[in-house]
């Protein structure tokens, strides 16, 4: 039994599928179901103090997993604590942390959210974010520069356990190809969309799944739409396996 054969046989057994007019959207619910098969249960991560991991997404932005470890361990080994960044000269913060791509932006930007954390709270420290409501946090971290929807719902989702949907580039590709939201909207705009869509208590795999399915199968340029198990919930995929280019 191939995938697409599984795909097509489970929860809408008997469902036309050779047309993007006859497809029905997934759940959720099915979405997670059908990746968690495919890529495995979502792994338990190391958990970080929130002003921690407000800094490593700040230098995940714009490049690899690997780059953003390199440059967040190297600013770790080289400055004992945060109070040591803020107070360093930009040119040393920038060297640390050239390994993450983008030094000259980050650098700035790093210092920047220290030192207004240390003006309005007299520590550095994010840890007050988890009493706030979740509204309430992402609207503490949008104020900062540099710091968009998904930087400070990456914050929350991973360091404050808050539902909050960070919509990275695979994320929003996924979800516009699978039709859950609409093919115009922005990835600012999507994060809204989203949100109303997935449950809480779906946030997390939803995110991390979609991810891996990006990563894998629906990847931006060649996507191997008839090997895909959500092939037949998907309007894109329906339209490419129709008419392949
Ligand atoms: Fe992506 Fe194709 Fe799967 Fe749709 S069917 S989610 S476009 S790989």
């Amino acid at each position: 039994m191939t995938r697409r054969t599984v795909a097509n046989t489970e929860e809408r057994a008997g469902a036309e599928t050779t047309s993007a007019s006859r497809c029905v959207p997934l759940s959720i619910a099915t979405i997670c179901r059908r990746l968690r098969r495919e890529y495995g249960p979502v792994t338990p991560w190391e958990v970080l103090p929130p002003l921690d991991e407000l800094i490593a997404t700040i230098l995940s932005q714009n490049t690899s997993d690997p780059n953003s470890d390199a440059a967040f361990a190297a600013l770790r080994r080289q400055f004992p604590t945060w109070e040591a960044v803020r107070k360093a000269p930009l040119a040393r913060i920038v060297r640390a942390i050239r390994a993450g791509g983008l030094a000259r932006q980050k650098a700035p930007r790093i210092r920047g959210v220290l030192n207004t954390i240390h003006r309005q709270r007299g520590e550095l420290s994010l840890d007050f974010l988890h009493d706030l409501s979740d509204d309430e946090a992402l609207a503490y971290l949008r104020r900062f520069a540099g710091v968009g929807p998904k930087t400070a719902a990456c914050v929350l989702l991973f360091a404050c356990g808050k539902p909050v949907l960070p919509v990275d580039t695979h994320v929003y590709r996924v979800s516009r190809r699978l039709g859950l939201i609409g093919a115009r909207i922005n990835a600012e705009k999507a994060h809204v969309e989203l949100a109303r869509l997935v449950p809480a208590a779906k946030v997390l795999e939803f995110h991390i799944q979609l991810i891996r399915h990006g990563r894998r199968v629906c990847t931006a340029l060649k996507p191997r739409c008839t090997d895909c198990v959500l092939l037949d919930g998907c309007p894109e995929g329906q339209r490419r396996v129709a008419s392949p280019s």
